[in-house]
């Protein structure tokens, strides 16, 4: 809980506080390595994952990536690992995905927290997708590869750090994870309307958790329009709802096994019910929700939707915020990708049949140049805001 003593912030405290926790189980992290006279790979760090891997005398480094468990339901084959060389060298490595393709271009950093794409000339994918062959030369300091840059809890509690000094923001616990890591929100003032903003059920999905950073952001910014907003909408932010899958390097479930994206119904995980006890504290205030955002990445930028005719509402408001949007960023690539309402216990079939509100599933495409993102997502929220303020 932040400083604020504010009496409108209490309520919200009261409303989280109602919940109880379910039993926190610890796996130890295995710890991977393989190494020769010349240099050590590792993923023993959060986020780092491999199968397994091996190193032979000529630097030939072998790396076999495999799902948390099986089947996989879903082709994010996740990959992070580090390689810290003894003496400079040249070193060849081969990925190998037994039961997916590569899906993500690999980003390299030197230090763990600045990253940038792999040169085109470094890497190679093989033509069955089977395979990822990179060439690098490494000197005296550590190199991480990994297939998305690495947006770890600490990325989160720096956040939640700078949130918290928001005048009008309360930060909070709002539960546990599987293994006992903090479920983080970030409240504006209560107000008769909210809208509330997801992320991160879905480990590898790096471009829509640094979108929906600055989604927030652009919210509780000072522009009079932000200004605006927050005197009629409450802002519920909930980034890190699978922190247990981040730190594990997942593909795409929690530390059960389970897809969060399909318990938005049953309820039967721990990070999605900590979800649950807000709506229903938030129902029993009757505190209206008006928008659910639900930030994910995949091979393109787009909105998935219910079908407009679907709505009671007259005009569909994916298809006038995007246009909108679209409108100030002509060559920003996104879709409207509407489907029918199906039984899937996703958040945005939960949302919208509990609700009736707009609710939507916000992609980036994976490989979006990162600068375009930044550039692209205040026009995104000024939009949104703009919109529900004529409603
Ligand atoms: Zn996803």
């Amino acid at each position: 809980m932040s400083i604020h003593s504010n009496h409108r912030l209490l309520s919200f405290a009261i409303l989280l506080a109602t919940g109880t926790f379910s039993a926190c189980t610890t796996m130890a992290p295995a710890t991977q390595y393989c190494e020769n006279s010349n240099l050590l790979v590792d993923s023993s760090f959060d986020g780092g994952n491999f199968f397994s891997c091996s190193v032979g005398d000529e630097n030939d480094v072998s790396i076999v990536i495999r799902p948390e468990d099986e089947p996989p339901i879903n082709q994010s084959p996740w990959y992070s690992f580090r390689i810290s060389p003894k003496t400079a060298t040249d070193v060849r490595i081969v990925i190998s995905f037994t039961d997916g393709f590569a899906r993500y271009w690999p980003k390299v950093s030197f230090d763990g927290e600045d990253w940038s794409p792999l040169a085109a000339t470094s890497a190679r994918v093989s033509e069955d997708g089977r395979t990822l062959s990179i060439s690098l030369r490494i000197e005296q300091a550590p190199v991480w590869i990994s297939a998305q840059e690495l947006v770890l809890p600490s990325f989160y509690e720096r956040w939640f750090r700078a949130l918290a000094t928001h005048p009008e923001v309360v930060t909070q616990n709002l539960g546990r994870s599987v293994q006992g890591r903090p479920i983080q929100i970030a409240k504006t003032e209560s107000r008769a309307e909210s809208i509330i903003l997801l992320g991160r059920q879905h480990p590898p999905e790096i471009s829509g958790a640094l979108a929906m950073k600055i989604f927030v952001d652009t919210l509780i910014s000072d522009t009079p329009l932000a200004i605006d907003f927050r005197s009629r909408f409450s802002i519920i932010v909930i980034p890190l709802i699978n922190p247990d899958g981040v730190v594990l390097g997942h593909w795409r479930h929690n530390a059960n096994g389970v897809d969060l994206n399909r318990d938005w119904g049953p309820f039967t995980q721990p990070e999605t019910q900590n979800v649950a006890r807000l709506l229903s504290a938030m129902e029993r205030m009757n505190l209206k929700l008006r928008l659910m955002l639900d930030f994910h990445s995949t091979k393109s930028s787009l909105f998935y939707t219910q079908i407009p005719d679907e709505s009671d509402s007259s005009v569909d408001f994916a298809t006038v915020w995007l246009s909108r949007s679209r409108k100030r960023l002509p060559d920003f690539e996104f879709e409207h990708d509407p489907r029918p309402t199906s039984d899937q216990a996703n958040a945005k079939n939960f949302f919208f049949n509990r609700y009736g509100i707009p609710a939507i599933t916000y992609e980036l495409g994976d490989e979006v140049n990162r600068k375009d993102i930044a550039a692209a997502t205040p026009v995104f929220a000024e939009e949104v805001m703009r919109l529900l303020l004529e409603r």
